[in-house]
């Protein structure tokens, strides 16, 4: 009978010949119990025999796979325990090869004469003799005579070895014959896929290139799939288990601050308003993403929002992620609503009060935090701002209408609950969720695939670009700081920030001290200079902004406390100190800081003369992100970039728990399968909503779901 994948999860690896307890032991350190686990354990890469190089056609300085036959072995000794230096010698009837490990010893026994397997590694010359030194190996075992091998993670210490899973996987895949396709047919049909017994064969033990291509696909769509008709179905539910406030989206209110901002909205922002109204006139619960690009102009989308719940006599929150940030959001909100009136229909004349917009963070505490409390319960406050603590318990509104919230990866299932139960009556207020850093689309439809997205993909007009540079070494520096002596002479502002040193406050502190008493006293001598970081108390770090605000303070030199919201037109240069260490997303928020008026800005990024620190790889990607910030200025393209180059780490905060089902499957390679499974489930879901016409994908879906989702879509 063809087998399930739940079914495969039922049996432990030790039905397999060679797995005893001892390996059954090993192979569950590294995740693998079930014969499910082994199958979904994929080959990193593959060697097609017969184009690997020949040994006599090798070049020095080149890498390549190598296939051969081991002729001789020999330890060389060296000093001490396990030192010293194992030879093999190669041969693949083209011709010979030295292979040479390094204080490796047990090397001789793994290669006996005679064994067969593959090298990879960069060829030297060593002494006239060419080589391969400490290459990567793959033991190829005697039945294996495959053209195509494939590769597994493995390794020495666990004596994992790519041989024993091909061993493995062989086994296993021959018992289970045939597996069970839980698609439809014409999904196959349509997208040109391989059933899933091909699917599994295809990708431990292809014949062909393109018979592990085309697997791959399969598989990779598959956990795709899996993710997204969680989330469609996750949607769904919401939609239609809860009611929603079906707003007035025609009221005055709405037009009287759109009429009363001193500029025109961008083609853009009339779009997305439209879309936010549209379905907050509608009866379904709003749940949408609002993407937009430092600058983009979020913010009057999101008191468009806010007061449309407040024209139609409810009331508006806004959640910010720290009480920072809320009081900066109350800040920039306040002189875009002042002046405006709400039409007052319980008062007998119908007669104009002020909008009411008010603060509320731990800062406020004592009488005036019961006076607010009270407010809000009576309904006399249209819009607060604050934190999450907005919707704890002990905070009561009249009638909240709509939520937006700033931040992303945070609003989850709890905050969901806790919304609800804020709900005055049945109906659930609704909610905008908006990302501070726009992420790439296939991340935004995996990571907020239950959300509708809108996008702010336009900065207004009139902005003069902002000037990158990378300050590479002492004398960039000295550059830098003349600079931004020239611009404050010229009368504008200027940003220094000194990045969080291995996460420790403390350090971070000091650091922005020394480095806050080197420019006073020498590079920016002169100047007046301000300092700003989160060890101040609240009342210092106020004075010291606004001091800055007012251009009292000239130059401030802070840590990333500043690096949302802080809105000062007159500041022209950002100055980033080793801004190898701060992440892409991160430097464009700051760059963002500057470049608000009608001034050219610029924005040095500073690291010392080799550029970024670090490993390899940290060197290689922390390089890569600062030239990324040379070249482009646009949020979205640098969230492509950043995938590319950090993977999907990137994107997954502690939101997606499916992220474990992506094995094969990478929102950067496969934007186009992400798309394609986002479409299959839609289509799936609309057809039939609890997939009960195709059991099989159902039942496979629980075993990938966390038990919060589980409880949610199955419950009935
Ligand atoms: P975001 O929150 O998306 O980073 P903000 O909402 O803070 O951006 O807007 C950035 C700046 O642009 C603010 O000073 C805001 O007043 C201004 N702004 C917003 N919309 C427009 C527009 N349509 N035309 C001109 N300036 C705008
Ligand atoms: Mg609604």
């Amino acid at each position: 009978m063809a087998k399930r994948l739940s079914d495969l999860e039922g049996f432990s690896v030790t039905v397999l010949a060679g797995v005893g307890p001892e390996r059954s032991k090993t192979l569950a350190k590294i995740g693998v119990s079930s014969i499910f686990d082994l199958l979904t354990h994929y080959p990193r890469r593959y060697i097609d025999k017969t184009k690997q190089s020949s040994i006599r056609d090798l070049r020095v300085d080149e890498s390549a796979w190598v296939f051969g036959k081991v002729v001789s072995s020999a330890t060389v000794p060296g000093r001490g325990r396990g030192r010293g230096r194992t030879e093999l010698r190669i041969s693949d009837g083209s011709g010979f090869l030295r292979i040479t490990f390094f204080n490796q010893p047990w090397r001789v026994r793994q290669f006996p004469d005679g064994s067969e397997a593959l090298f990879f590694g960069k060829l030297t010359e060593y002494r006239g003799q060419k080589q391969l030194a400490n290459p990567e190996v793959d033991l190829l075992d005697e039945e294996d005579r495959r053209q195509i091998t494939a590769i597994y993670p493995q390794s020495d210490k666990l004596r994992l070895y790519s041989r024993d899973f091909r061993g493995w996987q062989l086994e296993a895949l021959r018992r289970a014959k045939t597996l069970v396709e839980p698609l439809p047919a014409w999904v196959l049909e349509e997208h040109g896929f391989v059933d899933r017994t091909a699917a599994f064969n295809g990708v431990h033990l292809p014949e062909t290139m393109v018979q592990a291509h085309e697997a791959r696909r399969r598989l990779a769509f598959d956990e795709l799939l899996r993710i997204q008709l969680a989330l469609v179905m996750r949607k769904r539910s919401i939609e239609t288990s809860s009611q929603g406030l079906e707003h007035n989206t025609s009221g005055v209110l709405l037009a009287r601050f759109l009429a009363a901002l001193p500029f025109a909205l961008t083609s853009h922002q009339t779009t997305v308003i439209a879309e936010i109204t549209a379905d907050l006139g509608g009866s379904i619960p709003m749940h949408r993403l609002l993407q937009g690009d430092v600058g983009a102009g979020k913010t009057v989308v999101a008191i468009a929002a806010l007061l449309t719940a407040v024209q139609g006599g409810h009331q508006g929150a806004f959640m910010a992620p720290t009480e920072v940030l809320a009081e900066q959001h109350f800040a920039g909100m306040v002189p875009l609503v002042k002046g405006i009136t709400v039409p007052d229909e319980e008062s007998s004349l119908f007669e104009d009060r002020p909008l009411r917009v008010d603060l509320l963070t731990n800062r406020v505490t004592g009488k005036d935090r019961q006076r607010l409390l009270a407010a809000l319960a009576a309904g006399e406050i249209d819009v607060v701002v604050g934190t999450h603590a907005l919707i704890q318990e002990t905070v009561a509104f009249r009638s909240l209408g709509v939520v937006v919230i700033d931040e992303q990866h945070r609003f989850g299932v709890e905050q969901r609950a806790a919304l609800k139960a804020k709900a005055n009556g049945d109906a659930v207020p609704d909610v905008l969720v908006m990302t501070a850093t726009p992420i790439p689309r296939t991340a935004a439809m995996t990571v907020y695939g239950d959300l509708d997205v809108s996008i702010l993909g336009e900065k207004p007009g009139g902005r003069l670009p902002i000037i990158t540079e990378w300050a590479r070494g002492g004398d960039a520096q000295g550059a830098v700081w003349a600079k931004v002596r020239e611009e404050v002479l010229a009368g504008r502002q200027a940003y220094v920030v000194c990045p969080l040193i291995g996460e420790s406050e403390k350090l971070e502190v000091a650091s922005v001290e020394e480095t806050f008493e080197r420019l006073e006293t020498h590079d920016l001598s002169g100047l007046r200079l301000g300092i700003l970081h989160g060890r101040l108390p609240s009342t210092e770090k106020e004075a010291t902004m606004t001091a800055f605000r007012e251009g009292r303070v000239q130059v401030l030199v802070a840590t990333t406390v500043i690096e949302v919201g802080v809105d000062v037109a007159n500041a022209t240069v950002m100055v980033v100190l080793d801004a190898d260490r701060f992440g892409i997303a991160q430097l464009h928020q700051l760059r963002g800081r500057v470049g608000r008026g009608a001034n050219a800005s610029f924005c040095f990024l500073v690291t010392g003369d080799a550029g970024a620190v670090g490993d390899d790889e940290e060197r290689a990607q922390g390089n890569a992100r600062l030239e990324a910030l040379v070249r482009s200025d646009d949020g979205f393209e640098l969230a492509e970039v950043d995938l590319d180059i950090r993977g999907e780490g990137a994107v997954f905060g502690e939101r997606q728990k499916g992220r474990s089902d992506l094995k094969l499957a990478s929102l950067r390679r496969d934007r186009a399968l992400v798309h394609l499974a986002r479409d299959v489930a839609e289509r799936l879901v609309t057809e039939d909503a609890t997939l009960s016409e195709t059991p099989d994908l159902k039942e496979e879906l629980r075993l990938f779901l966390d038990p919060e989702d589980e409880a949610f879509l199955f419950k009935s």
